[in-house]
């Protein structure tokens, strides 16, 4: 089996041998944003200096080169999902804009004024209120699965939410506050006996597990760029063909059109038709390279390795007198979000920092999960590939420390 050489791996990533407040630098806040390895931005700097040119438009050497580029740009994310096809791959901003363009696209072509869809209370924001927008326009009512004390979805009650109005059902793989990896393929087993398309959020779980959209049967997955080691401003939405093809076009402009007259456009085929306006070709390319750094990792050995972290770091952080854990599921994520008696979350975090640890603090954009949990917010710790145990034990050393200040 393979194993991660951290060390090595680490070096690959400049930013971890900066320091902050005069301390070397222990990046925890990897549920937000992952770290870049030097391949990627040494391919933002190469595709500039050497292929940029508008893509899709042009006969010119140097836009064919731009337009060769991102479409094999796609090829990588359409292999990396296991996808069909790079047909079934749409280059969006991210996640979120993803989601915007399912809820708007889907919800016109797919729901009426009654029609509901079905979501679970573990979701982000992005998963909540583009469902809300659109449901405002045409009167679609948001039907929210419940979670158990351990922070798991309960299956059952999940079934028991479907209605004959039933639309779609929209979850996130793994939830970036509980960590918890929610069954995705007894979701869609179960959807799909009902008859119902499922879109899975992705952003927590491209980056920490295997992801087979075909053995999955999902019918959209969605991911940003910036969560996979890639850059910002870069996301992808996986749907079906049959889904692209009887969806309206999300936004009008160039590369989306066959022909335009002023009084009638057609459209252009698949997945460009739902691509207007200049795409990030120079951000496809990086994010392909990033997805090629994290397969030539191996994602089993990433999975294997982050696992153990989450592990260790759980079994030390529960050694803290008054600490306690949100979101405690069998099956979960390397991420740890905790609060400890008598300290509020946001002077944990200030404090911390304060000894180069980055974490997280507040309600991580999933307000309805921090009402359910009764809490204002949380501290998130999360774990990549290239954290060590020695960075949990600073951790740990650093929480101890603000427990003794208090
Ligand atoms: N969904 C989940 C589960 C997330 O954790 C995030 C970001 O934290 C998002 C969606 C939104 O991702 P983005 O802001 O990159 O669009």
């Amino acid at each position: 089996m393979k194993e991660l050489d951290i060390s090595r791996i680490r070096g690959d990533f400049p930013i971890l041998a900066r320091e902050v407040y005069g301390k070397r630098l222990v990046y925890l806040d990897n549920a937000a944003t992952t770290q870049k390895p030097r391949c990627v931005m040494d391919k933002i700097t190469e595709m500039y200096a050497t292929v940029n040119a508008n893509v899709h438009r042009g006969v010119h050497f140097l836009s064919q080169a731009a337009t060769e580029e991102h479409e094999s740009s796609r090829r990588t994310v359409q292999q990396f999902i296991h996808a069909a096809s790079s047909n079934e791959i749409v280059f969006t901003r991210g996640t979120t804009e993803s989601i915007n363009l399912v809820a708007s696209s889907f919800c016109r072509s797919f729901c009426t004024a009654g029609d509901e869809i079905l979501i679970t209370a573990m979701e982000h924001h992005s998963n909540i209120v583009p469902w809300q927008l659109q449901g405002e326009i045409q009167g679609l009512k948001l039907q929210v699965a419940p979670i158990n004390s351990k922070g798991e979805l309960i299956l059952e009650e999940l079934e028991k939410k479907i209605s004959p109005r039933t639309r779609l059902i929209a979850v996130t793989h793994i939830s970036n506050v509980l960590g918890t990896v929610n069954p995705i393929e007894e979701i869609v087993a179960i959807a799909h006996r009902h008859g119902i398309p499922v879109l899975i959020d992705a952003a927590q779980s491209v980056q920490h597990t295997r992801v087979d959209v075909r053995a999955l049967d999902c019918d959209f997955l969605v991911f940003s760029s910036h969560k996979i080691y890639g850059p910002t401003g870069v996301g992808v939405l996986y749907a079906k063909e049959k889904w692209l093809d009887a969806m309206p076009p999300y936004q009008g402009g160039g590369e989306m059109i066959e022909t335009v007259t002023f009084e009638k456009t057609t459209f252009n085929k698949l997945p460009y038709k739902f691509e207007a306006g200049t795409p990030d070709y120079i951000g496809t390319a990086a994010l392909a390279t990033a997805l090629d750094y994290v397969s030539a990792l191996g994602i089993d050995a990433i999975a294997r390795y982050e696992h153990a972290l989450l592990v260790y770091a759980t079994e030390r952080l529960l050694t803290v007198p008054g600490l306690r854990i949100l979101g405690n599921a069998g099956n979960k994520s390397s991420v740890i979000s905790f609060l400890v008696d008598g300290i509020h979350p946001y002077d944990m975090g200030t404090l911390l920092d304060r000894m180069g640890i980055a974490v997280r603090t507040g309600h991580h954009c999933a307000e309805p999960l921090m009402e359910l949990l009764g809490v204002d917010g949380t501290v998130r710790a999360s774990f990549a590939f290239y954290n060590t145990k020695e960075e949990v034990d600073q951790l740990l050393k650093g929480i101890e420390k603000i427990v003794r200040m208090f």
